[in-house]
């Protein structure tokens, strides 16, 4: 059943906007410009189509989807393989001198926000689940097993995935480990020549689709440590994937994973400390969800824009009440400062590629997540309130994936937990001996 009311019509973006138009901003250098252009060229011929099957699918209730889905979403990430899009690993890149952490953020940015076509005069869709796929198996996949394979994994576990487009997942988080990930109670158990994978995994993004695994758990010596499975692996038995419906995210296949004393050879097993393994990408990561979240956030404003140029109320439109405009100007304001930020710290990145294992470039990236990722749920906010009661339908709101940030205030490390571990930080000192004057209040203060 179509969940459409034929007395609402579909928003449509009708009005360029040149603030919200990246190719427009003066501090995107002429090769990064395009290599945009091709990418949008990419997303309007190639992608476009497949787009709007997945939110025409979002409409529909009491019929099964999920298959549907399944395949249009595999066919989108084996498209954006073809073309280079997907994993930056050994991405040679002669045509645009684009350096990989640059060219991942810039995907990530337009695959997120979708964009106005001057061409075709309609607005190309932009899909954060789609875009969160593609991190999960391009990059939180490919970065650490490439990090630590030796040659048979890179050549088995790796290259299928960053060079043929197949699916990838990275599995950390557990129904007691969440954020706090040391916690981790997964065992994978070193006998003989195998590892037996025993424990549950939840909020898996690909879970349910993956063609490879890096599941993360505890070995024998008590250590974190990595491990790939192969899903497609016919001895692979005691394995078990399902879907967790969500209420944003909606074309991420988002999982739960059971191993039931699951076997899997122990080349399988990749070398060094799991936490080392994990963390190893993490600023690309950080970078790249802040791509995702500009992207996201210029949509939004996008479509508040246009609703409020539109919309008529008491006889106005509702962009001449201050209340409906000043928020969208000042979020304009915003996603340009923190793309600004977002461009420099890529580029820096590229330059001096050493700098990944900066505490610093770590904890300047992690602040970039924290703001792109409130800012992309605060224009949610605003979307909402400037669309009245049409946000709170299907019909406008799987259109504009108005649900999306909220789901990314905790994907890639939760706000909550990163703001509280950065303010720690800052008041990091040695223990001194307290004073006498620290322990009582000095009078003389309070006659100052
Ligand atoms: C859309 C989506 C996709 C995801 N994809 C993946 C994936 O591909 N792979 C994967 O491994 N995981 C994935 N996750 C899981 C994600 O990493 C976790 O949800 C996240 O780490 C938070 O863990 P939790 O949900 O258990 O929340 P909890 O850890 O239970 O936290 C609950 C709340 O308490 C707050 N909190 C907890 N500790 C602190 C602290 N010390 N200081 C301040 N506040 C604190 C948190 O911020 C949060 O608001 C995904 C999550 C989402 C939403």
């Amino acid at each position: 059943m179509d969940t459409r009311l034929s007395e609402f019509r579909e928003i449509r973006i009708t009005k360029y906007v040149p603030e919200l138009d990246i190719l427009n901003n003066p501090i995107l250098k002429a090769n990064e410009k395009r290599f945009l252009e091709d990418f949008y060229e990419f997303l309007e011929n190639d992608l476009d189509e497949d787009l709007r099957k997945l939110e025409e699918l979002n409409y529909h209730v009491e019929e099964p989807i999920e298959d549907k889905k399944q395949e249009i979403v595999i066919g989108i990430m084996k498209k954006l393989s073809d073309h280079g899009y997907y994993s930056t690993i050994g991405t040679e890149d002669p045509e645009y001198e684009l350096g990989p952490i640059m060219r991942n953020a810039l995907i990530a940015y337009a695959l997120c926000g979708g964009r106005w076509s001057d061409y075709s005069e309609r607005y190309i869709a932009g899909n954060w689940s789609i875009e969160m796929g593609r991190l999960a198996g391009g990059t939180l996949y490919c970065n650490p097993v490439n990090y630590k394979a030796n040659t048979y994994q890179k050549e088995n576990f790796l290259y299928p995935v960053s060079k043929e487009g197949n699916i990838g997942a990275s599995a950390m988080t557990e129904f007691n480990a969440g954020s706090d990930i040391f916690d981790m109670e997964l065992r994978l158990m070193e006998e003989d020549d195998t590892v037996v994978i025993k424990g549950k995994k939840v909020f898996i993004t690909n879970g349910l689709i993956a063609n490879f695994i890096i599941v993360y758990g505890r070995l024998n010596s008590g250590q974190l440590g990595a491990v790939i499975v192969p899903t497609e692996d016919l001895s692979l038995n005691d394995f078990r994937a399902a879907r967790v419906y969500t209420y944003g995210m909606r074309d991420a296949f988002v999982s739960r994973l059971i191993f039931d004393r699951t076997k899997v050879p122990k080349e399988n097993l990749l070398r060094g400390n799991g936490i080392d393994i994990m963390f190893h990408q993490l600023t690309e990561e950080r970078l790249v969800i802040s791509a995702e979240a500009l992207g996201d956030a210029m949509k939004k404003i996008l479509f508040s824009h246009t609703w409020a140029s539109h919309r008529e109320q008491f006889g106005k439109r509702l962009h001449q009440y201050q209340v409906i405009r000043f928020p969208i100007a000042e979020n304009i304001r915003q996603l340009n400062l923190l793309l600004s930020a977002l461009f420099q710290y890529a580029r820096t990145l590229d330059e001096k590629p050493e700098l990944v294992s900066s505490k610093i470039m770590a904890a300047n990236t992690m602040g970039l997540k924290i703001q792109t990722t409130e800012l992309a749920f605060e224009s949610a906010q605003h979307c909402f309130r400037t669309m009245g009661g049409r946000g709170f339908i299907r019909q406008y709101s799987n259109q504009i994936g108005l649900l999306d940030p909220y789901c990314m205030i905790h994907g890639g490390g939760s706000n909550y937990v990163l703001e509280d571990s950065e303010s720690r930080r800052f008041f990091k000192t040695r223990p001194t001996k307290p004073e006498r004057t620290d322990v009582f209040p000095r009078i003389d203060l309070f006659f100052e």
